[in-house]
């Protein structure tokens, strides 16, 4: 039987953050037995926001290696950097074309990345080229985190849309959305999620910090007035998203935690969160400082010259039922 395709993308527009892990990465990593996993750093999506070419380019190298030191293994997967395989941009241009303006103004991130400064055309028009990353490899399961939810929505429309109108070509894309971890939140403003772009870099925890940075950046983490760890969203958003991140990092329920840390003083439960994120990327860091960036340029090359010959021939169909 032929596995089913699982394809998704992340940015190297910042440094990759325990969201990014939690949401998205931690599954790319156990979705790699099993299935036709395909993974890919999507720089040109990074280059939608200001950015500087020489950070950029350091960038893009360290998060192939971050990618390779949580667990993708070139072995049983298909890495490699979105801008080597052409066909991304090409099947963005097919898509944008019968894409709806009133659906990408519906689109909350253009919004919000807008609202920051970031207005072009090719933050506009991100959905389109995501769509295009996922159709190119007629994947079947898209593992990310809950934002791109509506960004997904969109590639399922265009899918559909081009099947109904040119011909069946693209299976109808499914999300991956772990249970916990979905939407990991800043830890300075928990009402909003955490983002590796974020200005105030003491607001994210990035997977390459030292010790002293988490445990520096959990102490200067805002809480929640009142004094009980209990877990509520709505009126403790703070305590909540730390309850959600010591469960995650130590496999343990949120009313066993409950339950031990109910009358824990808040600065000291943020220490006791700090320390079992730091015990659980121990591993990563180990892995990580192996990896050298020779080995992300061997491993990269080989990944897109795979890709791009799987690429072209989804795009040698599309053409054709395009009517080139
Ligand atoms: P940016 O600010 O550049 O958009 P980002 O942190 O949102 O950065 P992306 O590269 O856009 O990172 O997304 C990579 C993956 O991480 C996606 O699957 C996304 O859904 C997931 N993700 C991003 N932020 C979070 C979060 N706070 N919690 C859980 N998953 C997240
Ligand atoms: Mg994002």
């Amino acid at each position: 039987m032929q596995l089913k395709t699982v394809f998704s993308g992340i940015q190297p527009s910042g440094g990759i953050t325990i969201g990014n892990y939690l949401g998205a990465l931690r599954n790319w990593t156990r979705l790699q037995d099993g299935y036709d996993a395909i993974y890919c750093v999507v720089d040109h999506h990074a280059q939608t926001v200001e950015y500087d070419p020489r950070v950029f380019h350091r960038r893009r190298i360290d998060t192939a290696k971050i990618l390779m030191a949580v667990g993708i293994d070139p072995k049983r997967s298909l890495l490699y950097y979105q801008s080597d395989v052409r066909a991304h941009v090409e099947l963005a241009w097919m898509l944008a074309t019968i894409t709806s303006l009133g659906q990408l103004n519906r689109m909350t991130q253009f919004k919000e990345k807008a609202d920051k400064g970031s207005e072009n055309l090719g933050l506009y028009s991100y959905p389109v080229l995501m769509a295009a990353d996922i159709l190119v490899h007629k994947a079947h399961y898209v593992p990310v985190g809950e934002d791109q939810t509506q960004h997904l929505e969109v590639t399922r429309d265009l899918a559909q849309r081009f099947n109904s109108r040119f011909g069946e070509e693209f299976p109808i894309p499914e999300q991956i959305t772990p249970e916990r971890g979905a939407r990991i939140m800043s830890l300075k403003s928990p009402t909003d999620k955490m983002s590796k772009t974020d200005e105030d870099t003491s607001a994210s925890i990035f997977l390459t910090d030292t010790p002293d940075e988490i445990r520096q950046k959990f102490k200067t983490a805002v809480t929640d007035s009142g004094h009980e760890v209990v877990y509520d969203r709505e009126n403790k958003p703070g305590i909540t998203n730390l309850l959600d991140l010591l469960a995650l990092f130590t496999g343990r329920s949120i009313d066993d935690l409950v339950a031990e840390y109910h009358d824990m003083q808040y600065g000291y439960f943020k220490l006791v969160v700090a320390d079992a994120v730091i015990e659980g990327l121990a591993p990563f860091h180990t892995a990580y400082a192996a990896i050298s960036d020779d080995d992300v340029r061997g491993i990269m090359a080989k990944g897109a010259a795979v890709a791009s010959e799987r690429a072209e021939e989804s795009m040698r169909s599309v053409r054709e039922k395009m009517g080139f």
